[in-house]
Parts: C-alpha cells; structure tokens; sequence
C-alpha cells in the first residue's frame, strides 16, 4: 500500500510503496478514503508526543470503509462504511462500561500509539467497540474531521463544560477544533465569541457561526476585552491550542463560577502553566476542566445534531489534498496561518 512515512522527527513525508497491515483478530483492515491532517499530527511529527517513535505514519481523523474482518469481530462487515474515535479504549473495562472510555487505562491511540491513516490502508483494533457505521448522509471528507476535531470539541461543550443555551462561550484558537467548537457552540444557542491572531481564522468563524471575534494580537489584556465583550465574562471559555498564553488568556476570560476546558494539547514548558489559585479559583470560583477525544458511544449524538442541520462539518473542510502533500501540510502548521481543516483524500 502506499503511505506517507517519515524517517526521523521533523523529517520529510515520503509517498512509499509498504506492507498492508495485517488484520487484527478483532479488528478491521480499513481502505482509508479520507483522513483529517491535525495539528496533533504536527507535535507527533516534530517528536514532542511521547507516543511516537520513528519511522512513523501519521493520521487518526479517518473514514473509510472496511475491507477485511477479523476473526472475532461480530459488529462491521466487509463494506461498512465507518470511522472511529482516535483513542481506541478497550471495551472491557469499569470505565469503558461506564460510558467513559477516554479516560479507559489500556488505550490504542491511532496513529500515535500504531501506525495512521496517511496511507490507503489502515488496521484498526478492538472494531466491535470503538468502529462507527458512517450515516449515508455524511461524505467522507466531512467525517473525517470527527474522529478528532469535531468530537473533541463536541465532547468540551456538551459533555464537560455542559454549555446551555444563552451562556457566552469564548474559544482561544480557531484552528480545526476551536472552529469545530464555534460551530458547535452556535448550534447549541450559544452567542460565541473568537479569538485568534489570524485575521482570515476569525472570519471563517464568524462564517460558522461566531457572534464576535477578537483579534488577540493587537491586544494588551485578552481576558479583559472578553470580560467587556461578554458582559461580565464567558460562562464557559476553551483553550484551543494547548499554549500558555491561550490557557492565560482563557482562563481570565471568565465571570464568576465559569468553566474553562481543557481542549488543546499542552506539551514541553506548556505543560505546567501558572494559574492565579486566589484571585480565579478560590475568589471567581472558576472550575478547570480538561478532555480528550471522545467515545465511540457519543457519535450518534453527533450525528443527529448535524442530521438536524444545526451543524455541518464539510463546512469546516478548506483544503482537499493529495497523499503526497501531506508533508507541505504539516510543515505549514509552523505557522499560524490559513483557515480551516485540511484532509487528504487522495491516496
Ligand atoms: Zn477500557
Ligand atoms: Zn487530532
């Protein structure tokens, strides 16, 4: 099969005849026909995801449909049209029975923990539990996006922080998950306001569904100007990109008793930010949460929010690519420019 390996951290992606994954005994052999670059793709390229080791194939936003079954897998059959979560929890487990299978000790994360989806095939394991049957009414470039982006932001806002109707959302970031969480907070009745350094970034949120946007870059005090937008102060604010100062700015974002999540991945000197303990937790009572990814037993929740027309993900999709340019995409995300999701879907 081909597939975009790379050799070494920070290394080129070459295009490359391999091997076609075996199938795992309960799992699927996956023709992949569309997978999501993401910027989690991008740390694991650079070598700051522990998870990953060189030589490496990226990629866990995929869909695609099932060529070959495992022995023991009693749910897919051969023409499924499916995708799956990014973290494949095990099934078994307390958590995992609970409905909670991110936080599901025995994980296989796509693409980081196994070889991705920037490749024609893809081996997927534990498919009973954690594969998705794909509604014919989504196209495979927009669901790709929701093995990662989308479901993560889906999973913020509804799940965690439990946005209601009429609270002010403030997203740190309008990269793929911080627009996927504008769309989503839109659909949920919430006036959203955006934050981006990217000019072009805020107008596609403002285009899915933002009420306001904010330019952080001309900016002394972020928190204050969304205090002042918000009327007081968000009831709920995200950091989207998992940096310092997006945590800071996300953090001071809100009123009293309002919920910050978690969304981006904080890695190296972000990981331990500083947080004012007296002023924002203990005085405004704000709660910090976190999340990633999202279980397979949330997708038809997704599902019904776009069958309902209250959000569409093809709309997040900028940039349909070639396996081949999978390298010039990553390298791309050094910068913060450009808008929206890119997804290869040609293989
Ligand atoms: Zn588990
Ligand atoms: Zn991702």
């Amino acid at each position: 099969m081909r597939a975009a390996i790379f050799e070494h951290f920070n290394g080129p992606l070459e295009v490359r005849d391999l091997p076609d994954p075996e199938c795992p005994a309960d799992g699927a052999i996956v023709r992949v026909r569309a997978c999501g670059v993401c910027r989690s793709d991008w740390h694991g390229w650079k070598g700051t995801d522990p998870d990953v080791s060189a030589p490496h194939v990226l990629g866990h936003e995929f869909a695609g449909v099932i060529e070959e079954i495992g022995p023991t897998c009693r749910r897919h059959k051969v023409g499924d049209r499916v995708t799956a979560p990014f973290i494949l929890a095990c099934g078994t487990c307390a958590e995992c029975i609970g409905g909670d299978a991110t936080v599901c000790a025995d994980q296989f994360v796509v693409g980081f923990s196994g070889w991705g989806a920037f490749a024609e095939r893809l081996a997927v394991p534990r498919a009973d539990f954690n594969l998705v049957t794909l509604p014919a009414d989504i196209d495979d470039t927009a669901a790709a996006g929701m093995g990662c982006r989308v479901s993560t932001a889906f999973r913020a806002l509804v799940d965690r922080a439990r946005l209601r109707p009429g609270e002010w959302l403030a997203v740190h970031g309008c990269g793929g998950v911080g627009l996927s969480a504008t769309m989503i907070g839109a659909a949920v009745g919430a006036p959203v306001l955006a934050v981006d350094v990217n000019d072009a970034a805020l107008e596609m949120a403002r285009a899915l569904g933002a009420t306001e946007t904010l330019n952080a870059a001309a900016l002394d005090d972020v928190g204050e100007a969304v205090r002042d937008l918000t009327d007081g102060g968000a009831h709920v604010s995200l950091d989207a990109l998992g940096i310092t100062e997006t945590f800071h700015n996300s953090v001071r974002s809100l009123r009293r008793l309002g919920r910050h999540v978690q969304v981006g991945l904080p890695l190296e000197h972000h990981a331990e930010p500083t947080l004012p303990l007296l002023e924002l937790v203990y005085a405004r009572q704000i709660s910090i949460m976190g999340t990633r990814g999202i279980a397979a037993s949330r997708f038809p929740a997704m599902f019904e929010m776009i069958a309902s027309g209250r959000m569409d993900p093809s709309k997040l999709v900028t940039k349909r690519i070639s396996l081949a340019d999978a390298g010039a995409a990553l390298a791309a995300m050094d910068r913060y420019t450009g808008s929206g999701i890119t997804v290869i879907d040609r293989f």
